[in-house]
């Protein structure tokens, strides 16, 4: 087949057949070819239909339940209340569908921001596009990190590896060569010169030439099967579907306890029984919930973008809230990783320049902005304004190999041959592990003995300027013999000559150490873990206030000697801090911390940093220079790679779940002034206080809005200064119900039946005497239990706009959508009330000025009791957090 034999051709003739060559395509035939064989996009599969996922709200538990009820009314002879049930379903399923179908939209918009690039060479330079426009002839640069995005064939590597396995299934690094392959009777996947969409380069560097790309590639065939993956349902989700059940199956219970007391004493019907049974059922049911939360968890996912947190699971957004402990990476992330040398030393100015430029893997831009690494473009301006220009440098000496960057190794080198023939290793990275390797310095043109009081001085040199938060790299080289066949880490980068040290500044970036205070007060470890030099380390952590007192300073190869126990006892007693590591390292603090049941944020950006971000609670990956691999394997991407950001995420994490538990509570308490009027009825022989339909008009009309208004206030003042929750703390633990059932439920109870006696009494009726259960009297007695249920949810919704803090300290009318909600909500009762259709079928009273007098007087009561409970609360049991 064609393809198969692009496996076999020669470097130039994969060119010729691919119409391209070693500068790329033009600009101009790339946009051809895209036109001609589409855009590099794998074809979605069509998700279920939206008409089947709005059905599916009409056949839920839930739903059948009350069919059945609207089937039993009709059948009864009462079409007007068969037809209203069947409306609440209709309206109940819209409601629930809208909200699920604005999570999903929310969900969708926030995978759009993370576009996938890849880098090509067009017209000759190195550019990044996004994935979608490569075309066939595309010549790829590849490094590690990068996710591969179309089949291509390689035309250079150095030490390339990929990672295969969501082809393959094989999880061991592909060894790939740029090589013709004779043409054998074996899988495309199988030729180690060819690179596959949907795989990842995990070490070296290459070329290739794409050959096939969208829907032509590999992963374009198997595609399908990885878009059935499924979302996990969140911890709370689980939680809330967990509660539901059981609640459920309580007032079933309840429900049928009640139908045979009512029918057994004589006071019901048996059709009457059984709607009363249904009424009982909903009004305990919280049927809202599950969508209302599926929707906050999404929009807080939305507002966290908005603050330039990217999150990949919804349920991330909850874990964050619980985050103890974030470990974090230095470069970039505390600081703006704008390197500048500031500081050389040498013996050798001319060469380690030079050196500088050819182990070296970023470019300069013509407006002289660095494409690449920023340490190494800090060499290359560094090189520049000393005399030696990077392009013609490396022009005169032609790269033979290079054994890449890898944050283990933590150097570089690259093998060169100058216009004499002569061949040269030219090595940079860390200090210390640098002078390890080195035999030799060169210094006035001269190569000595590296004895050691040179090394001491060297070292005493690389403290200085790493105690002043300095990034240090040191710089070496080493000619090579000419019949050298394979260069390897072990024969090339040993008996070095040193060079000297260049010193960048890395300035930490100015909102770091406002959110590193910020976490400290909100009960949050920051941990600094990384690759650079201790003093360095310390300078910046001390700079940025991670570090405040004496510190322990943990290198990597101390770490390997610690045992899990012995790293967090030292964790618990001080102030630490890991350099030197590499990530190896990383994942053992992460395993460490999670085992000592921490919730643990770790941030990374290279590739392998993947499995301590697998490991963490929350992976957070660097938007900006992170690598495709890291940010796969995270759970948010920080689109600014900003420290500060992971901190306003938790914020908005915590929000969330302070949130969620506002709404819970609020609906949650409205179900016991529904069921109180029912337990009289029953017990004490009064006439009905609330029919079925009423309490559907609470739990499927008024209540929703404002309900949903809490679950998007503004976060608290005071959110960060809490300690973190537990993450196994329970959304509905004894508190909340106590606080729902047994408080604020109580109270409105209370006011739903002096709502329903206040019109007896006025009309003359004192206890003892008879109550009417029919005619006007009866119609707007039990209007006012409805608007009694309404105007002390009023207040209460005020209240639960804060669980701890006081409404007036956090801003009374500071929700906007929350006072829209309860205007929706006082012109929903308005509607039912005097709009006689709707009157009619939910069995409502007009009733005058000083009946609305004395309900709007439970707003302000139920409000103020909560608000008392609040400041007894504070003052006696929320303990000796300060004040906001
Ligand atoms: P952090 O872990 O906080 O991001 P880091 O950039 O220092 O800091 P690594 O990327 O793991 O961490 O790098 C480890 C060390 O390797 C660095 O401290 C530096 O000495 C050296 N190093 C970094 N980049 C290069 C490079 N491009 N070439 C050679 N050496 C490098």
């Amino acid at each position: 087949s064609p393809i198969m034999s692009i496996a076999n051709l020669a470097r130039e003739q994969v060119f010729e057949e691919l119409k391209t060559s070693a500068a790329g395509l033009t600009d101009a035939e790339a946009a051809v070819r895209l036109k001609k064989y589409g855009r590099n996009e794998i074809r979605e599969l069509a998700g279920t239909p939206l008409v089947l996922k709005f059905l599916a709200n009409l056949y839920q538990f839930f739903a059948l339940l009350l069919w059945v009820a609207a089937a039993m009314a009709y059948l009864g002879g009462m079409p007007e209340l068969a037809v209203a049930i069947a409306c609440v379903v209709l309206i109940n399923a819209v409601f629930s569908f809208w909200q699920e179908y604005r999570a999903e939209r929310a969900i969708a918009a926030l995978k759009k921001l993370l576009p996938s690039y890849a880098k090509v060479i067009r017209d000759g330079r190195e550019k990044r596009i996004l994935s979608a426009e490569l075309a066939p002839g595309d010549l790829l640069v590849l490094e590690a990190g990068d996710n591969i995005s179309a089949d291509a064939r390689l035309i250079e590597e150095f030490e390339l590896r990929t990672n295969n396995s969501t082809l393959t299934g094989e999880s061991a690094p592909a060894v790939s060569t740029a090589d013709p392959v004779p043409e054998e009777k074996r899988h495309l996947t199988e030729y180690p010169n060819l690179v596959f969409a949907g795989t990842s380069v995990v070490f070296g560097t290459g070329k290739a030439v794409v050959f096939a790309a969208g829907m032509r590639s590999e992963f374009g065939q198997i595609a399908h099967l990885t878009q059935t993956v499924k979302t996990e349902p969140s911890p709370l989700q689980k939680e809330l579907g967990h509660v539901t059940g059981i609640v459920t199956v309580f007032s079933v219970t309840l429900g049928v306890v009640f139908y045979f007391l009512g029918t057994g004493l004589g006071h019901l019907a048996p059709l009457q029984g059984f709607l009363f049974m249904v009424g009982i059922i909903v009004a305990n049911v919280p049927e809202g919930l599950l969508p209302t939360l599926s929707l906050s968890l999404a929009m807080g996912a939305q507002r966290m973008a908005k603050r330039k947190a990217l999150i990949k699971k919804l349920s991330s957004v909850e874990t964050l809230g619980s985050t103890d402990v974030i470990l974090t990476d230095k470069t970039g992330t505390l600081t703006t990783n704008t390197m500048e040398v500031k500081k050389v030393w040498t013996g050798s100015p001319a060469r380690l320049d030079l050196a500088g430029v050819l182990a070296n893997n970023a470019k300069l831009s013509a407006d002289g902005s660095v494409i690449g690494d920023p340490t190494e473009g800090a060499l290359l301006t560094y090189a520049r304004k000393a005399g030696t220009d990077p392009l013609a440098a490396a022009a005169a000496n032609p790269r033979l190999y290079l054994l890449p960057f890898e944050s283990r190794r933590k150097r570089m080198t690259s093998i060169n041959r100058d216009q004499a023939g002569n061949v040269a290793a030219f090595v940079k990275g860390a200090p210390k592990e640098m002078l390890a390797l080195c035999r030799k310095i060169e210094v006035n043109g001269q190569v000595k003995e590296l004895d050691e009081d040179r090394r001491r001085e060297i070292i005493s040199i690389i403290d200085g300027y790493a105690g002043e938060a300095l990034r240090v790299l040191a710089i070496a080289y080493r000619p090579l013999p000419a019949g050298l066949k394979e260069y390897t880490v072990e024969n090339v980068e040993q008996g070095l000559i040193f060079l000297g040290l260049a010193a960048m500044t890395d300035p930490p970036r100015p909102e770091a150490a406002a959110a590193v205070k910020k976490c400290e007060q909100a009960g949050i470890r920051v941990i600094m873990i990384t690759g650079d030099y201790s003093l360095t380390a310390e300078a910046v952590a001390r700079q940025t206030g991670i570090i405040k007192g004496e510190c322990r300073v943990i290198e990597g190869e101390e770490l390997d000697n610690l045992s899990h126990e012995a790293l967090i006892r030292e964790i618990n007693e001080k102030e630490v801090l890991f350099a030197r590591v590499n990530p190896g390292h990383k994942l053992k603090v992460v395993s460490a911390l999670k085992a000592a049941g921490k919730i643990v944020a770790v941030t990374g950006d290279g590739v392998n940093d993947a499995p301590a971000l697998k490991k963490a609670d929350i992976g957070v990956a660097m938007g900006v220079a992170g690598t495709d691999v890291a940010k796969e394997a995270a759970e948010i991407v920080l689109l600014d790679d900003n420290f500060a950001t992971i901190v306003n995420a938790i914020e908005e994490g915590r929000t969330v779940y302070e949130n969620i538990k506002k709404f819970v509570t609020y609906i949650f308490t409205s179900n016991v002034p529904e069921i109180i009027p029912f337990i009289l009825f029953v017990l004490f022989k009064i006439p009905l206080p609330l029919t079925i339909m009423q309490i559907l008009a609470v739990d499927l009309g008024t209540d929703i809005m404002p309900a949903l208004a809490l679950g998007s206030e503004q976060p608290e003042p005071d959110i960060m200064r809490r300690p973190p929750r537990p993450a196994k703390k329970r959304l509905l633990d004894l508190p909340l119900l106590a606080r729902a059932y047994g408080w604020l439920g109580l109270l409105e109870g209370a006011a739903a039946m002096a709502g329903f006696y206040f019109v007896y009494f006025s009309a003359g009726w004192r206890p003892g005497s008879p109550m009417a259960a029919s005619g006007p009297l009866y119609l707007a007695a039990t209007t006012m239990c409805l608007a009694a249920i309404v105007t002390s949810q009023i207040g209460n919704g005020f209240a639960c706009r804060s669980e701890r803090s006081s409404t007036f300290s956090i801003g009374f009318f500071g929700n906007r959508f929350f006072l829209f909600g309860v205007l929706a909500e006082l012109v929903i009762i308005n509607l039912l009330i005097y709009f006689p259709p709707l009157a009619k079928v939910f069995g409502l009273f007009p009733i005058g000025p000083v009946n609305w007098a004395f309900l709007l007087l439970f707003t302000p009561a139920v409000f103020l009791a909560e608000e008392l409970r609040k400041l007894v609360f504070r003052t006696w049991l929320y303990g000796k957090r300060p004040n906001p």
